[in-house]
């Protein structure tokens, strides 16, 4: 794992709860500043100001990632301050499910610009320092959803899908500049996503488990942080299925 003295700056995206917190913090925990990005003031504020009253270093900015101008501005404005991201993690993420019949235009939308669109924005942004630097690291939190597909998912599927393509394109260019670009691709994690399944559904997804359990948050920030590490520096392209065993 990376040691503390080697600091870098790290942004993660949908760091005000579930898997985003967890992975903020973690990054935070291995002496890297963090800065810590959602779409509401108050989440990502939460963790930054939990982050630095426990010791670590981070910030906050409440940004729209599917809002391409805002995160274009954001991006210049960290630039500015810190000259370089090297550790850029795209997990924000939504739902907005739907037989493909009965989905709105506006449902199928949303999610494309929230969960795919959005890592083309931050990456377009913020590769080209990370590339002169010739260091640099880029995860993108897809689903096991993208490799699978699931029904009443399409719009979902599709995005995480996407990231895996866009995840895989990224690491041939980035490569020779010492730059990285993995996916992580958690099975059914216990957050505020999956907390409005109700017990029926919760034990069905259980059962096709074969560790019996859903997973947690940690599980998937401890991934994504020894990607984020030195020693993961010959991984590139990959995509690490975090799910119990789930798809094989
Ligand atoms: P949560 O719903 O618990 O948290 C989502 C986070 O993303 C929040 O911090 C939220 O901000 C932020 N966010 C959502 N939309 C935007 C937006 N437009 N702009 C900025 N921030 C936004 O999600 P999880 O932690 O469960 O999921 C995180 C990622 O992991 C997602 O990409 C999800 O698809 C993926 N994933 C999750 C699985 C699970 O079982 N939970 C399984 C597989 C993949 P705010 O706090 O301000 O609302």
């Amino acid at each position: 794992m990376t040691e503390k003295n080697d600091k870098k700056i790290a942004l993660v995206t949908g760091a005000g709860r579930g898997i985003g917190k967890s992975i903020a913090e973690l990054l935070a925990s291995k002496g890297h500043h963090v800065i810590c990005v959602s779409r509401s003031a108050s989440s990502c504020g939460a963790v930054s100001d939990a982050i630095n009253a426990g010791g670590g270093s981070a910030q906050s900015l409440a940004v729209d990632v599917a809002d391409k101008g805002a995160v274009k501005a954001a991006c210049e404005q960290l630039l500015e301050q810190h000259g370089n991201i090297d550790i850029l993690v795209n997990n924000a993420g939504i739902t907005r499910d739907g037989l493909l019949f009965r989905m709105s235009d506006e449902a199928w939308d949303d999610v494309i610009s929230t969960n795919l669109s959005s890592c083309f924005s931050w990456i377009k942004h913020l590769a080209r320092p990370m590339t002169r630097k010739r260091w640099g690291r880029i995860i993108n939190i897809s689903s096991v959803i993208g490799l699978t597909g699931n029904a009443g998912q399409a719009n979902y599927a599709a995005a995480k899908a996407g990231m895996l393509g866009l995840t895989k394109s990224l690491a041939k260019e980035f490569a020779a500049r010492n730059v990285t670009v993995n996916a992580v691709a958690p099975g059914f994690i216990s957050t505020d996503m999956t907390a409005e399944l109700d017990e029926q559904q919760k034990k069905a997804i259980v059962g096709v488990i074969p560790m019996k359990r859903m997973g947690t948050a940690e599980d998937i920030a401890h991934t994504t942080a020894f990607i984020a590490s030195e020693e993961a520096g010959y991984i590139t392209g990959q995509v690490f299925t975090v799910d119990g065993g789930m798809v094989m």
